[in-house]
């Protein structure tokens, strides 16, 4: 077996960047899965690195201060993933208001059958759904909801030019929202925003969808908004610790759950990966990425 297949293999194989051994210090350029975490270990066991080719948009998994001190370029995957991951938020939407997953769960345990009336559900016309964080799946989402009939507000760190109502804060948003979307990045900078506090804001009608990332929300805080009646429901794709969901809204009927699906689909995860071996291949041939975000 040539000598590259057989280090790749063994690097491939390696539980750890430590196990891979001497060869990981060749390697100049790394593709970081959805759930790699590139610190300043992994940056320390790749000396010879110089670029990071990450597989989705969202980096909060890599340390792009501590690589870019190290000269080290990162690139992501912005727009591609957008359209699938704007349809599925919307999907979230739909479902927390007109409650589709709760109401076959309702119809699978037998009790349609036995002659029970699922309860009236809300509607998406006429709900303000507010979006925390309104970049490119938060406009994309925007746009899929007003012909839903939605009114739409948002709070980003700065005001942007579109035409629906801007809020100063995220408690001021989630006071204005029936459906709290949040589409923030993850990482420090956004780390439990939507906390007990926000929470409240929403209130008991109020409901929250969560795609951007765990961290961006105090899971422990919504566990007891949502067992306190203190907000109406959640519709969550990410959680703090992937992939284990809380125990405690495991058996809620007005929670959705997904298994961070929101650019799981056949031609987005192609588009992708092509997109991460674009990165690579113009950084090999040019020195130059083609979505760096460093
Ligand atoms: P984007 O275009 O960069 O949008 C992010 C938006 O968040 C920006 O408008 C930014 O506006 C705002 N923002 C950043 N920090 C904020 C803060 N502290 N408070 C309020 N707003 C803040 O990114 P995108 O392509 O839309 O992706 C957004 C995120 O979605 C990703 O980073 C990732 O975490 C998540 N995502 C999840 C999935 C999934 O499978 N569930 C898939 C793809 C992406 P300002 O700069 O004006 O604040």
């Amino acid at each position: 077996m040539p000598f590259l297949e057989t280090e790749l293999e063994r690097a491939y194989a390696a539980p750890s960047l430590a196990d891979v051994g001497s060869p990981a210090a060749g390697f100049t350029v790394a593709v970081a899965g959805g759930g790699t975490v590139v610190g300043a270990a992994e940056l320390d066991a790749l000396p010879g690195l110089r670029a990071i080719a990450n597989f989705g948009v969202g980096y909060d998994n890599i340390d792009v201060e501590e690589a870019t001190r190290r000269g080290v370029v990162v690139s992501n995957t912005p727009d591609v993933l957008t359209d699938a991951v704007a349809d599925l938020s919307v999907l979230l939407v739909l479902d927390v208001l007109r409650q589709g997953s709760a109401a076959d769960r309702f119809v699978r345990r037998g009790e349609w059958a036995a002659g029970k009336r699922y309860p009236l559900t809300r509607e998406v016309r006429g709900s303000v759904v507010g979006i925390l964080g309104l970049g490119r799946i938060g406009e994309a989402v925007a746009e899929r909801l007003v012909p839903f009939g939605a009114e739409i507000a948002y709070h980003s760190r700065s005001a942007k030019d579109v035409a629906w109502a801007y809020h100063e804060s995220t408690v001021a948003l989630a006071e204005a929202s029936d459906v709290l979307v949040v589409l923030t990045p993850g990482g420090a900078g956004t780390e439990h925003l939507v906390d007990a506090a926000v929470l409240d804001a929403l209130g008991p009608d109020g409901f929250l969808v969560n795609v951007s990332r765990g961290s961006v929300v105090d899971e422990v805080a919504l566990v007891a908004a949502l067992e306190a009646g203190r907000i109406a429901g959640a519709g969550l794709d990410v959680f703090a610790d992937e992939p284990h969901v809380p125990a405690a809204l495991l058996d809620r009927d007005d929670v959705v759950l997904l298994p961070h699906v929101g650019s799981a689909t056949d031609q987005t995860r192609e588009a992708m990966a092509r997109l991460v071996l674009d990165n690579v291949a113009a950084f090999l041939e040019r020195g130059e990425l083609v979505t760096p975000v460093n």
